[in-house]
């Protein structure tokens, strides 16, 4: 089969898909970046966006077994911003004229935190005259949760579904009903029927892993409607079951990233308006790694404004890039690499996922 042919093709189809996710030689895949970064230029333009995000604790219900600050890792110290640290922060990003902010954290479901992190979001919506967009990154949460924040200000929620292979899902986490992939389902079902702005992804180079599925991850965002993906690769956390287990056995660095940036190409080249991150995971195995993300097809960035003595703390995998940056020297490093690839930032814009706005305005 032709590759140009395909990717001419109006409407792709999964053999396509798989056909691109396999191709090998470094010219044709040269090609697919081509494309995806054509059909952004056609759908976004070379627009991009930033998200400042802030971790905003790292004590965590949930025992994933890849994740660094998974319950049972005794070996981090635990810590928790306080409601006047992280509206600092918010004070920050909105003077630096990022337009949106994103909160994550290791999941908690209990009142005191469910309560605290409205109190949060409305402090945020103060302090900013209702300017900032709030994306928030935490986990599982009841209907009644989502709502309550959704309800306070925020209006964007990132939950990945790590795989949409049930059966490599529950390879990835404890068999109980603390992790269940029907339940994540349902919980992005439930953050659409709220008003969200819906996000997810997955991890990708994952053991296990084929190509199709892979492609049917792709599959899986078209099918949830989802308006904004954040994946990446795969990378291992010594004192975690699976960085002990795979040490040995995962795929090669240059591997996880030539298969991150080929599902952002293939993701904007299916999907075309979505909004989609180039992650500090790509940027983790490949010190250009966002970059190439952009060129790919990626357009938001999330440069991380964690307060300097808890970046350390926050360490999902090994070698997280950036924790010894000061914030204001990721902005500036990133404002210089993307102008490099020619996109433009966009400032004081929340940018919201042309994708959704197509349906609000249906
Ligand atoms: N607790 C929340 C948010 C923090 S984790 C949640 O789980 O949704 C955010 C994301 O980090 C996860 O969805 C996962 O995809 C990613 N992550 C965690 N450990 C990782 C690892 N070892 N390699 C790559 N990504 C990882
Ligand atoms: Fe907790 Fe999220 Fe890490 Fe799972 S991935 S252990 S829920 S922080």
């Amino acid at each position: 089969m032709d590759i140009e042919k395909i990717l001419n093709k109006k409407i792709l189809n999964r053999s396509d898909l798989i056909y691109l996710m396999k191709i090998r030689s470094a010219e044709d895949i040269e090609k697919i970046f081509k494309k995806a970064y054509e059909i952004k230029l056609k759908n976004i333009g070379n627009k991009v966006y930033y998200r400042g995000l802030i971790e905003i604790g790292n004590k965590c219900i949930k025992n994933c077994l890849y994740c660094g600050i998974r319950r049972d890792n005794k070996n981090i110290e635990i810590f928790e911003m306080t409601k006047k640290q992280i509206l600092k922060s918010a004070r920050w990003i909105y003077e630096n004229g990022f337009a949106s902010i994103a909160l994550q954290s290791g999941e908690r479901q209990d009142k005191e935190f469910v309560d605290f992190i409205e109190d949060v979001i409305v402090g945020i919506k103060k302090i900013s005259n209702n300017k900032l967009g709030i994306t928030l990154s935490l986990g599982e949460q009841t209907y009644e949760t989502y709502k309550k924040w959704f309800d306070a200000g925020a209006h964007r929620y990132l939950l990945r579904i790590e795989s949409s292979n049930k059966i490599i899902y529950n390879s990835l986490h404890p068999h109980d009903p603390l992790h269940n992939h029907n339940t994540r389902i349902e919980c992005l079902k439930d953050l659409r029927k709220v008003g969200y702005q819906v996000g997810t992804g997955v991890m990708i180079g994952l053991p296990g892993q084929t190509t199709e599925d892979l492609v049917d991850d792709i599959l899986f965002y078209e099918k949830m409607d989802i308006d904004m993906i954040g994946m990446g690769p795969y990378i291992l956390h010594d004192e975690t079951p699976m960085g002990k287990e795979f040490k040995e056995k995962v795929l090669s660095v240059d591997k996880r990233v030539e298969l991150g940036l080929k599902m952002i190409a293939l993701t904007r080249i299916y999907l075309k308006d979505v909004n989609i991150a180039a992650t500090t995971a790509l940027q983790g195995l490949d010190p250009m790694g966002r970059e190439k993300g952009l060129k790919a097809g990626a357009n938001i960035l999330m440069p991380t404004a964690t307060l300097e003595e808890h970046k350390s703390k926050y360490q999902l995998y090994n070698d997280k890039p950036g924790i010894f940056d000061s914030a204001i020297e990721s902005k500036e490093y990133l404002d210089k690499s993307v102008k490099n690839i020619g996109d433009e930032i966009i400032y004081n814009n929340w940018g919201d996922s042309p994708h959704f706005k197509k349906k609000c305005l249906k």
